[in-house]
């Protein structure tokens, strides 16, 4: 019996439900910290923890040896700037990062992740990850240095970017937090954080979860909580096999922290900061086509007639070697590298890429269709470290990309990719396996935004820390994920260390139970989570999409209202599994609603957040120019006005190192 058609065929019927079900039994764990999410974030924070003398609970939505966005591998590790061949301080990249994203990002966030990287990074290399050229295959490379055989990317002059071997990443740090005694719950999805006495606002000291295996409650009690959820996908784009975050990402990741967060009354930036649904399900399976685009940076991509299309630095001015594309430009600083969270980069640290007026040229006719990424054209080593070293580790390629590819004898010194065939202005961004202009313009994507939190990555709420990707305002990407969740860790083990034990409130979990279970109990004529997951979706198009203004996000909020009120109440769940993906649509109405709230709050337009309000058309005006921290009380949305500069402001020091080594427990 090989497959699902095999097994309906010779038996007639639908196999039983494979797992013991448990619906109505509450199972208690008690620990120190509690880490909800165990992506690479939140696996690092839960051994932070634990070296912290901590007691740790792990819940994961899937099984957190390969869970997340980062659990099928990791091929450069940005913001390593304290490596020894760095030429950048964590200053430097903090304020460039500040600067490229005019003030619209964390600087804790992305100080303490520049400080700490290399750190993070030396940690994974004793627990197994290789990140150096141990085997000097790239001996004598301009991207490598013989001495520490540490290889870099994207800018080989300045080295705080580390090309690394990270395929197991996932796996190593998923055995350290076995060895460490992390009491790890897989298939768990949370749906709610306990505050004390009930109150929101108040301490957080615990959270509510469900299995999706067996359908067991279970209620976490801790005296702190790291929140490491990573994005919300399948938000603006469902349709079963076509979600928002398409074959890229980790359909688990629907938001549930920044939800759990927003009912709980803890405090957000920047959520009405989204960008284009770029990596949505109209795309091609990651790295698959032809594109000069992170791990292929570099690539040279030529027309149906062989004619190249050139690389510009990133003041415009042409390159005329490979060697260049890798190299700062005459009027820049350093390079900071592409996938780091940035809507925008200032000139100074632009990263080259292909010449920007591309669409323009392929309409005059100067670049036939269909383009090529031809490896043949590039120095040996760097073909190979992009083929064989990057591909062999870079999520998902390892196996569907460069296995599949090389059986099928394809050769990269003598075969050339194909890009997608599109509009001529989707060759606007060099990720061309992304959907670019093949995804509706009103499919956008949650960007930037997160919890709002201070020194000590702790949020609005007592108890409650926050690391990773999306759920943190200003988080980064794969290093400074792990970097920000071995600091929150270690910030909330700190805060355990002196804290009560706290009473959850009794009633709460009452609720939270009844409201867990409630869609077992439902007529099976009802609607499932799909049809709802994909109404949300919808909502969020058409009234939260790249164009708004208060009448359209009125209505999205009414609506969801609507959904939440009526089919969300009638819809049923038949087994453990489409109960954990129904709740996880309670979960997407609340993140939808935050950020149609945090979109009503600016009553301005903003190329810097990739925000536009029909109704308030003028870009960026003088006035506009700071955080709205948003949070939700009693069912109303609270804005507060907040200095872009707060970080550096009393009560703290106006200097990044100075507040960092406050903060920082070490
Ligand atoms: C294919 C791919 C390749 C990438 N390559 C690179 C790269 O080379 N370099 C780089 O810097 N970045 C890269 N990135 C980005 C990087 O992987 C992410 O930035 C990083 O993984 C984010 O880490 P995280 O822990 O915050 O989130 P994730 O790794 O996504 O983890 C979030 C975890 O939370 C769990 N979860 C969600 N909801 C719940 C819930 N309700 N209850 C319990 N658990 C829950 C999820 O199951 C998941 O395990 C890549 C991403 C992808 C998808």
């Amino acid at each position: 019996m090989t497959t699902w058609h095999d097994y309906v065929q010779a038996t007639s019927r639908l196999p039983e439900w494979p797992y013991p079900l448990r619906f109505g039994k509450v199972k208690e764990v008690v620990s120190d910290v509690l880490v909800i999410g165990g992506g690479v974030a939140g696996c690092r924070a839960a051994i932070s923890a634990a070296q912290n003398g901590a007691t740790v609970a792990l819940a994961e939505r899937g099984n957190a040896k390969r869970s997340g966005a980062g659990g099928s591998g990791v091929d450069h590790w940005h913001g390593a700037c304290t490596n020894p061949c760095s030429r950048v301080t964590p200053e430097d990249y903090t304020r460039a990062v500040f600067d490229s994203a005019h003030g619209y990002t964390s600087g804790p966030v992305r100080y303490i992740s520049t400080r700490e990287g290399w750190d993070t990074l030396q940690e994974a290399e004793r627990l197994g990850v290789q990140i150096r050229d141990v085997g000097d295959e790239f001996k004598g490379a301009d991207f490598r240095d013989d001495e520490s055989k540490l290889m870099f990317a994207y800018d080989y002059l300045n080295r705080h970017i580390l090309r690394i071997w990270g395929f197991n990443i996932k796996p190593a740090i998923f055995r350290e937090m076995q060895r460490l005694k992390v009491d790890i719950h897989n298939r768990v999805v949370i749906t709610s954080l306990l505050t004390e006495n009930g109150i929101q606002g108040n301490r957080v000291v615990g959270a509510t979860g469900v299995n999706t295996r067996t359908g067991e409650f279970l209620v976490f009690h801790a005296k702190a909580i790291v929140i490491s959820t990573g994005s919300a996908g399948r938000l603006w784009s469902f349709v079963p096999e076509l979600t928002a975050s398409s074959s890229m990402s980790d359909m688990n990741n629907c938001g549930v922290g920044l939800a759990i967060g927003w009912e709980a009354g803890a405090e957000f930036a920047c959520m009405e900061q989204t960008m284009p649904g770029r990596l949505s399900g109209f795309g091609y399976a990651p790295y698959s086509m032809a594109n000069a685009h992170n791990t292929y940076h570099g690539t040279p991509i030529v027309d149906a007639n062989g004619k190249e299309v050139p690389w510009v630095d990133g003041s415009g001015n042409e390159l005329k070697s490979v060697a260049e594309r890798f190299l700062p430009g005459p009027k820049q600083k350093f390079i900071l590298g592409d996938g780091i969270g940035l809507a925008s980069y200032n000139e100074e640290y632009r990263n080259n890429s292909l010449a920007p007026d591309l669409p323009e040229r392929i309409r005059k006719g100067e670049f036939t269709l269909p383009l090529y990424a031809d490896m043949s054209r590039l120095p040996e080593a760097e073909r190979r470290v992009i083929f064989n070293m990057m591909l062999t580790n870079e999520g998902k390629t390892r196996v569907p990309i460069f296995d599949t590819f090389t059986r099928a004898g394809f050769d990269p010194e003598a075969d050339m990719l194909q890009a997608p065939v599109m509009l001529p202005q989707g060759y606007a961004h060099s990720n061309f396996w992304g959907a670019g202009v093949n995804a509706p313009a009103n499919i956008r994507a949650q960007s930037g935004g997160g919890f709002l939190v201070d020194w000590n990555l702790r949020t609005s709420l007592e108890g409650l820390y926050a690391a990773g990707g999306a759920p943190l305002f200003g988080g980064g990407c794969h290093g400074e994920s792990h970097t920000t969740g071995r600091y929150a860790g270690r910030q909330a083990a700190l805060y355990a260390r002196g804290a009560a034990v706290a009473k959850p409130d009794k009633d709460q979990i009452q609720r939270e139970l009844c409201r867990a279970q409630a869609p077992l109990a439902k007529p099976r004529d009802g609607i499932g989570w799909k049809e709802i997951n994909y109404a949300i979706a919808r909502i969020m198009q058409d009234y939260c999409g790249a164009y708004k203004n208060e009448q359209t996000l009125n209505a999205g909020l009414r609506l969801m209202q609507d959904l939440r009120e009526t089919e969300l109440q009638a819809a049923y769940a038949s087994n453990p599994h489409e109960l954990g993906r129904l709740l996880e649509c309670h979960s997407l109405i609340s993140v939808g609603e935050l950020i149609m709230h945090a979109s009503l709050s600016r009553k301005a337009s903003s190329r810097h957040l990739d925000f536009y309000r029909l109704d308030y058309p003028e870009l960026d005006p003088h006035e506009w120019a700071m955080l709205l921290p948003i949070k939700q009380l009693g069912g109303q949305a609270m804005i507060r006005e907040l200095s872009l500069n707060h970080h550096l402001e009393a009560p703290y020091n106006g200097d990044y190192e100075q507040n960092y080594r406050q903060h920082c427990g070490l």
